[in-house]
């Protein structure tokens, strides 16, 4: 077949019946004006709304949609991953479906495409709608991330941007399992540059990511692109080791110039309990490593999908191997 597709954007849906069709409508408004082939390539990750039939009536009435759909629910990271999988574009926008990141910055991002950049990533400037609660701990997130990694992950930034599709296929090859997918696009490299713009409210529908899959994905981040927890206990167990000989050194002192002997069991008690809490967070920053080094060595496939015998027959230029 002919390669007829020119862009390709992802979009992952989970549970957006109330968006798919605008985001649709405000997609397809956005890339008729380039004038060239598109697909938009949305990503079912196991809804359990209307969302898989709604994108089943806008397959079946336009031809420039296409659908990947999940047995279950596998994670916006690995949603993204799949349509990286399975474009066919010559570059590949990356956008949440709830219209909070502009299909209208699409337009410019292609413009630096052209201009030669293979990683157009989309940096904003102001969040609108969201909650402070939300706007600091994503601050905090990607400063302190910044701080832990040497990959250069760039700050206040989502996984709305474009892609070439060298950079795709870079993306293509790495099949670890606790994806970040920002920053694996960081790390493959290539040329980088960035468009500004201002985050909208979420168009209908509330948030996907509730607080526990958000510290999920700040773990994956953390962990995927960084040993420095790790370190943690070398250093911690040389400051607590100090402490405790000055403590020590004090305690013979008051003793040897008291008449009675000083004993005091609060602090010491708190100093075991102090030595025990610090134990056992040391033993779970190991467990998220070792618990990630498992799911590497078990090797199941990173998503499942339910539609494969129907995307067989579209899927020629790009097919997957198997991971
Ligand atoms: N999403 C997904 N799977 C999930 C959670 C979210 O595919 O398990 C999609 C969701 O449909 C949306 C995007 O990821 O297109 C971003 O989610 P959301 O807007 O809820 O996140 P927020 O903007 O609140 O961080
Ligand atoms: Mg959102």
């Amino acid at each position: 077949m002919k390669k007829d597709v020119r862009y390709t954007i992802i979009i992952p849906v989970f549970n957006e019946e109330a968006v798919v069709e605008e985001t649709h409508r405000r997609l397809t408004s956005v890339m008729k004006m380039t004038g060239e082939p598109y697909e938009l390539l949305f990503v079912n990750d196991g809804s359990r709304d209307r969302t898989a039939e709604i994108v089943q009536v806008l397959v079946a009435a336009d031809q420039s949609v296409r659908f990947l759909d999940f047995s279950r629910n596998f994670g916006h990271q690995i949603a993204i991953t799949a349509g990286m999988d399975y474009a066919r574009g010559d570059a590949i926008v990356i956008i949440d479906a709830d219209l909070q990141d502009p299909p209208e910055v699409i337009p410019q991002m292609i413009a630096k495409w052209k201009e030669g950049y293979e990683v157009v990533y989309a940096k904003r400037s102001h969040r609108k709608g969201e909650t402070w609660f939300k706007k600091r701990t994503a601050s905090l997130f990607y400063r302190t991330l910044s701080a832990l990694t040497e990959v250069d992950i760039p700050l206040d930034t989502g996984d709305f941007r474009l892609i070439d599709r060298n950079v795709c296929d870079a993306m293509r090859g790495i099949r670890e399992k606790n994806r970040f997918v920002r920053g694996l696009v960081s790390w493959v490299g290539f040329r980088t540059t960035a468009v500004e713009y201002v985050r909208d409210e979420r168009f209908a529908g509330e948030t996907k990511y509730p607080l526990k899959k958000m510290l999920r994905f700040a773990l994956d981040g953390i962990t995927s692109f960084s040993y420095k927890p790790l370190k943690l206990a070398t250093y911690l167990g040389l400051a607590i080791s100090f402490a405790s000989l000055v403590y020590l050194a004090v305690f013979l002192i008051q003793n040897l110039f008291a008449a009675t002997t000083v004993v005091a069991w609060a602090p010491f008690m708190a100093g075991l309990l102090l030595l025990n809490g610090v134990t056992l967070i040391i033993l779970g920053i190991l467990g998220e490593y070792i618990g990630r080094i498992y799911d590497e060595t078990k090797n199941r496939p990173l998503y499942i999908l339910r539609n494969r015998d129907q995307l067989e027959n579209v899927n020629y230029d790009h097919e997957v191997k198997p991971s």
